[in-house]
């Protein structure tokens, strides 16, 4: 049996409309979100990000406005620019675009955003509330993995989880979420023996590696719950195994592939996400929702 593919699309579309309910009744109640994008240097991606970040706030009635710092700022520069917008009462969120130039410890700049603005929960207290189970503002990607697991309805309680990835921003804190939920989780890094043992336990299992397809369908427990939180860009393949060129640019075709081999694994699973479609519209909503929650954690401060 075929899995249903769990749509991140129309996930994201119910969170909006809910969002946009949310921040008309706190604008009523004369509460402004306004996020601020700090970018140093020019870089193309982050700028496409940042065009669609504004797009995204824009669309639910969050203000969006960008710093742009020259691309040879010093770490110290940044810092008093974080500083300030930390104490500028106009604005409720901050989001700090990647990557930063060479020579900024990106960590250290990210951790000084105070956790009422920290829109991407990426400050030491705001991972502390959620070892604590008191979660607020939690990494996006990750806060969006699990609702992904969430909207489909079923129960979570007593699942085993199997998460493949221990980074701060997906695969840890997942397993805390998931644990949250009383699920059972097991984290799995490059040190595990067997991955395949660990996956094929999973009721959940949560992809979060970054290589291309490497879970395969015979890695995966029948009827499991699928999310795949990998984004590879990889050469398109013809049926004989090669390359397709693009006529007009003379360069291999590239495309989008998750962490799971998504043909073989949708013939085992119950459900599953899509890459591209699945998690990745949700992240983008998550922080929409994080702006959200910043903004409340400021006014109940
Ligand atoms: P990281 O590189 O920080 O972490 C990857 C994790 O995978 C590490 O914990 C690593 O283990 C583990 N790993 C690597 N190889 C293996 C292996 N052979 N067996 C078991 N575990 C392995 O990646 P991120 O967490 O930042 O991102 C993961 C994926 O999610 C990427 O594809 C990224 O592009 C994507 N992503 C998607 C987002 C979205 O919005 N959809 C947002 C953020 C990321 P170890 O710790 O031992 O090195």
């Amino acid at each position: 049996m075929s899995a249903i593919i769990i749509d991140g699309e129309s996930v994201a579309a119910k969170m909006r409309t809910r969002l946009i309910e949310e921040i008309d009744t706190l604008k009523k109640k004369g509460y402004y979100p306004h996020l601020k994008a700090i970018q140093v240097g020019e870089n193309a991606a982050s700028r496409l990000y940042v065009q669609n970040q504004q797009k995204q706030c824009e669309e639910v009635g969050i203000k969006y406005t960008l710093d742009e710092l020259p691309a040879d700022t010093k770490e110290g520069a940044l810092i008093e620019h974080i500083k300030k917008l930390n104490n500028d009462h106009q604005v409720t969120g901050i989001i700090l675009q990647m990557p930063l130039p060479e020579g900024i410890d990106a960590k250290k700049a990210q951790i000084l955003i105070v956790p009422q603005k920290d829109v991407e929960g990426m400050n030491p207290a705001n991972m502390g509330e959620l070892v604590y189970g008191n979660t607020r503002l939690a990494p996006c990607t990750a806060m969006a993995a699990v609702e992904l697991v969430k909207s489909i309805g079923v129960e979570i309680k007593g699942k085993v989880a199997t998460i493949v990835g221990r980074s701060a921003i997906v695969g840890k804190p997942v397993s805390l979420l998931l644990l949250d939920l009383s699920a059972t989780p097991t984290i799995c890094h490059s040190g595990t023996k067997d991955l395949s043992a660990q996956t094929k336990k999973a009721d959940i299992l949560v992809a979060a590696i970054g290589k291309p397809e490497m879970i395969k369908g015979d890695m995966i427990k029948p009827g499991a719950i699928v999310i795949d939180v990998g984004i590879n860009r990889v050469k398109e393949l013809d049926i004989q195994g090669n390359q397709i060129i693009n006529p007009k640019t003379g360069k291999p075709k590239m495309k989008t592939v998750g962490d799971v081999e998504f043909a073989a694994a949708k013939e085992v699973a119950s459900y599953i996400t899509p890459v591209p479609g699945g998690v990745g519209p949700v992240t983008v909503v998550m922080l929409l929702r994080n702006t959200i929650e910043a903004l409340k954690m400021s006014v109940h401060q």
